[in-house]
């Protein structure tokens, strides 16, 4: 294992397993079960050809780990990105058991990347590739072993070609290989705009228990794709205040408040939301620090670290990405005083509905949108509440706390089936 990944930001499977380390001492874990749930179970690489539209073939590298299967089912979604490294999707993988255990639905953990920048690709390509990656990761996904959703630069599209994909393989429809579909191939309500629907459920938990009033909430948000874009959408609609936004290319700043229907149209034209008319320029650390009351970052990974911390001055962060808060930076945080719900809680309505898709799948049977946004706060309650109430008794942050719930329970479902042979 390497400390830096490339792009100079902490490893993010140290960060995984330092964390896990925390919950575990706290649990009073002995060694040899610490050894088996902090181990991904399953690496999988594979080195697959594309053929390019100018005729060419090229190479290209993916992952798919699977981290614990002891709860359920591997889940967990697949990113397509340039920086992407074994050591990153061992660390998502880890992370995605342990938010399946918090929120307490039957799955264990997955995560898959390929590297590449799908932008320098185009869409008949990016398609190829995402078949062709689909049949390599085929020894171990499918409905009832490992199930993928989308991440960072894939969408419900790709989730088609790689339903499709598997599919054409098995001779009949398989919607259950992967959740977050289009509805009209078994895609799930609510799904789209799940992740940040629970971001800002936990949010203005958080703020009801600092006593912040919702209607005085300045909130930043980094990263404007599916997580961060909708939050802001959904924040913007309740009269939450949006004052900086930001995405690869930089930042936006307006005290008053962004207006955000106008900028998602901005960004669609300009494909960026640098330029904003009537907004002030930042850059993307910037929005890291702008004055706000509430942060969310909704990007990637390992982006708030020991230097920056000491400037950031929301009192609330919400981790709609994972792993976006390095173990030094938490720490400060919570010296400080500053709330940070972490990432396995505050994302975790993302899978929580990609399992009601599955579920759904499986029955053949589908819900109305109300059943769903009813369920989903119950569950996001419900998590919230056990994690602060930890977090109270142990006088912890709530990360160790949502570790320690999540980490308990599967440590319990390991123990019950024990070890074979
Ligand atoms: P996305 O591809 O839709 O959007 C990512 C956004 O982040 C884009 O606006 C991109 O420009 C921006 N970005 C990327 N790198 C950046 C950087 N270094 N600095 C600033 N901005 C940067 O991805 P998404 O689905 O919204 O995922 C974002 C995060 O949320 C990831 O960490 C992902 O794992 C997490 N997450 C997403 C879901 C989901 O349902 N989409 C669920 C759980 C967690």
């Amino acid at each position: 294992m390497h400390n830096d990944v490339p792009n100079g930001r902490p490893n993010p499977y140290a960060m995984a397993v330092a964390q896990f380390e925390e919950a575990a001492d706290r649990l009073h874990l002995d060694e040899d079960l610490r050894g088996i749930l902090r181990t991904p179970k399953r690496e999988l690489t594979v080195h697959f050809p594309v053929r390019m539209d100018n005729g060419r073939t090229k190479m290209f590298t993916g992952y798919r780990v699977q981290h614990n299967i002891n709860r359920g089912p591997a889940k967990g979604g697949i990113r397509y990105d340039a920086n992407v490294t074994l050591d990153e999707v061992k660390a998502l993988a880890m992370w995605m058991t342990w938010k399946c255990a918090v929120v307490d639905i039957p799955f264990g953990g997955a995560k898959g990347g390929v590297i590449v920048d799908p932008k320098q690709l185009s869409e008949t390509e990016v398609e190829r590739l995402t078949r062709r990656y689909a049949t390599e990761i085929s020894v171990l996904i499918g409905p009832t072993s490992d199930i993928p959703a989308p991440d960072v630069n894939t969408n419900s599209q790709t989730m088609a070609w790689i339903m499709d994909t598997y599919s054409m393989h098995a001779g009949y429809s398989v919607p259950a290989v992967v959740t977050g579909k289009p509805l009209a191939i078994g895609g799930s309500e609510g799904r789209n705009e799940a992740t940040a629907t629970g971001a800002v459920a936990v949010m203005k938990m958080a703020a009801d228990e600092l006593k912040m009033p919702l209607r005085d909430l300045r909130v930043a948000i980094q990263g404007f794709g599916n997580a961060g874009a909708i939050a802001a959408e959904l924040l913007h609609a309740e009269g939450i205040r949006v004052v900086a936004v930001s995405d690869r290319s930089g930042g936006v700043y307006d005290e008053r408040g962004l207006d955000i229907p106008e900028l998602l149209s901005y960004k669609h034209k300009n494909g960026v939301v640098s330029g904003f008319p009537g907004t002030q320029k930042l850059s993307v650390s910037d929005t890291l620090e702008v004055p706000c009351d509430v942060l969310i970052p909704a990007a990637t990974e390992g982006v708030l670290t020991k230097e920056n911390a000491p400037r950031v001055q929301a009192r609330i962060i919400v981790e709609a990405a994972n792993g976006p808060t390095a173990p030094d930076a938490d720490k400060l945080f919570f010296e400080r005083g500053v709330r940070v719900v972490p990432d396995i809680l505050a994302n975790a309505a993302g899978v929580t509905v990609s399992y009601f898709e599955w579920v759904q799948d499986l029955q053949n049977f589908f819900w109305e949108p109300e059943d769903i946004q009813k369920k989903l706060a119950v569950v996001m309650e419900n998590a919230y509440t056990d994690v602060a109430k930890l977090a109270h008794d142990e006088g912890c942050d709530l990360r160790t706390a949502a570790n320690m719930v999540a980490i308990k329970r599967v440590a319990e479902a390991t123990q019950l089936r024990g070890i074979y042979p």
